[in-house]
């Protein structure tokens, strides 16, 4: 993982590719990669969709190894929702494929000539980029289909749906899992859009031949290697709430501590909780003859994932996640989850990242486009979205472009990006994430949740603004250097709790790199990476203004508490103090 290669899509006669040495980004992989390259080569004041911005796809330090769970893959551009600079990580096996041959990034640059579609192939002979405008509006899993029956079914593909090649700041770059499903997304921020314009369909990538990368000393990763396994193995969370009960395990707590957020950020408590709750969800799978508890990528031990069958025993997609089941299901009223698992499906198959288009149909629903609770207008509204109706054109723009043009107030973004499922004014430390993240609302960036409501590192009082600023800074700074691992991020519970197994990941960093790194040079590598990023989007004009939460999470009380977002703005603007 020594080599970068770069693939100018405006050069003479279509897109040229490059290998250069890592040479200044050299030590750096995963978000903290994508985040310097887009930080140094990027003009902030660039249009998203424009010829100076970059997409920047990075496997993490670790990705490639028999580490276990090092398979996340990075994916950063300028963000053509927000506006910010962008991270977007997922699952797949993408990352573990890139790594083996030898890729710390793939960078695409420049501006095509024309409106030709193009498909990359790499494995260890090079990279091959083909022309095929037959790829034109394909969804994500008619295409994955393409690549199989074309290359065979030992490949990993980096895709886009249509939705992508409509350029909507709604759109994922799609990543296939262990059975070559296009059900892993980067999904944050309209990253699809960018690679859209780079006029890159997908990324096929073909490891053959290619072994796993090698420790400068083997004993010792092979050992801390264990230790990482025994920890995640022996933690409640990761070891046995979601292997078993994946994500959505979080529905029954978070609507029980009144902090669910239902149709539109009105309620804490949605009265249809248990029909979609993880427990009601892995007894479906179960039943029907799905799986309850499956990885996205090899090396995954956690498995927090499944498989979804309809009633008739036939798969329709992978386990519908906690924020996808909420922002279909109680943020727009809807208690089926077969109407939810087949709207994460059209998601997935379109490129549409669930977050947003679940906020972006409540914001219709508040608007009287369709009745809350109404599970047919809401797939029918999505696949306007995938068909790019004018209407589709708009939703596909995300929540706050829909609340604009239909007049609604009460839009739950921050910096264009919608709110995940928890309510800030329940979870007041999850609140000072999204207001401050360098992402917009972002759960994933300082997941204050652990602490406010699972007492996992700690304990901090929920509904109280005291200590939510420190604990969401602490989260920010580790969850950055964490992206930049190549770690799934629900590693966190375990290293969070047990110093023994953040020790672990420090211990396999530095055998495999031959380093000699403490817990302090992950704190600084986090903060030097948060820097770059808040450094992009000043640059970019964004001030302490836009670190806020919408207006009426500070004049509307939750019913579920009476309780207002306590935290002040002089306080929010304290977190990057370090
Ligand atoms: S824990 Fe879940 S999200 Fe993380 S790598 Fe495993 S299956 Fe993927």
């Amino acid at each position: 993982m020594d080599k970068i290669l770069r693939i100018d899509v405006g050069a003479e006669g279509g897109p040229k590719a490059f290998e250069k040495p890592l040479g200044e980004y050299a030590g750096l992989g995963g978000r903290a990669l994508t985040s310097a390259i887009l930080s140094k080569e990027v003009p902030p004041l660039c249009h998203p969709l424009g010829e100076n911005n970059k997409l920047v796809i990075a496997p993490g330090l670790l990705s490639g190894t028999t580490a276990a769970m090092s398979g996340r893959i990075s994916v950063g551009c300028k963000s053509p929702l927000t506006g910010t600079i962008k991270e977007a990580n997922a699952g797949g096996q993408a990352s573990q494929v890139l790594a083996r041959l030898g890729y710390a990034a793939i960078v695409l640059e420049g501006k095509p000539k024309d409106e030709t579609l193009y498909k990359i192939f790499i494995n260890k002979e090079g990279v091959t980029i083909t022309p095929d405008n037959s790829l034109k509006m394909l969804g994500n899993y008619d295409l994955v289909d393409k690549m199989k029956a074309e290359f065979g079914d030992k490949i990993a593909c980096i895709s886009i749906g249509p939705t992508g090649e409509m350029r909507m700041s709604n759109s994922t770059v799609a990543i296939t899992d262990m059975e070559l499903r296009p059900t892993r997304h980067a999904a944050r921020g309209g990253v699809g859009a960018v690679m859209g314009t780079k006029g890159i369909k997908v990324i096929v990538l073909d490891d053959t031949g290619m072994g796993m990368r090698s420790p400068k000393d083997p004993d010792t990763f092979k050992k801390a290697n264990n230790a990482w396994v025994e920890g995640l193995k022996k933690h409640p969370v990761t070891g046995e709430g979601l292997p078993a009960y994946g994500t959505n395990i979080l529905a029954n707590v978070i609507n029980e501590a009144g902090a669910y957020p239902t149709k539109n950020f009105t309620w804490g408590r949605f009265d249809g909780c248990s029909q979609i709750s993880g427990e009601t969800q892995a007894e479906t799978e179960t039943a029907r003859g799905g799986k309850a508890t499956h990885g996205c990528h090899r090396g995954c031990i956690i498995q927090c994932s499944g498989t979804f069958v309809d009633k008739d025993g036939h798969y329709l997609t992978k386990q519908p996640e906690y924020e996808t089941v909420w922002s279909h299901g109680a943020n727009c009223g809807i208690n089926d989850l077969d109407s939810i698992a087949m709207l994460d499906r059209l998601d997935d198959d379109f490129g549409l990242d669930t977050i947003e288009m679940g906020a972006t149909i409540g914001v219709a629903m508040e608007a009287g486009l369709a009745e809350f609770g109404d599970a047919e207008a809401a797939i029918n509204l999505v696949k306007e979205v995938g068909k790019g109706t004018p209407l589709g054109r708009i939703l596909g723009s995300g929540a706050a472009v829909t609340g604009k043009v239909f007049g609604v107030e009460r839009v739950p973004v921050v910096k264009g990006q919608a709110l995940p499922a928890y309510d800030p004014r329940g979870i007041q430390g999850i609140g000072v994430t999204y207001a401050t993240s360098t992402m917009g609302a972002d759960h994933t960036a300082g997941y204050a949740v652990a602490t406010n409501i699972l007492n996992v590192g700690g304990s901090v009082d929920p509904l109280k603004p005291e200590g939510q600023v420190e604990l969401s800074r602490n989260l920010q700074i580790t969850t950055a250097a964490v992206d930049s691992t190549g770690m799934c991020l629900f590693i966190a519970f375990a290293a969070m709790d047990q110093p023994d197994t953040f020790q672990a990941l420090i211990d396999m960093i530095n055998a495999f790199y031959g380093l000699s790194l403490s817990a302090d040079d992950v704190t600084e590598l986090g903060k030097s990476i948060l820097s770059n990023e808040r450094d992009f989007n000043a640059r970019a004009g964004f001030t302490a203004e836009h670190d806020r939460l919408p207006e009426f999470f500070k004049k509307e009380p939750l019913p579920s508490h009476n309780l207002t977002f306590q935290v002040t703005d002089e306080d929010l603007d304290t977190l990057y103090n370090w």
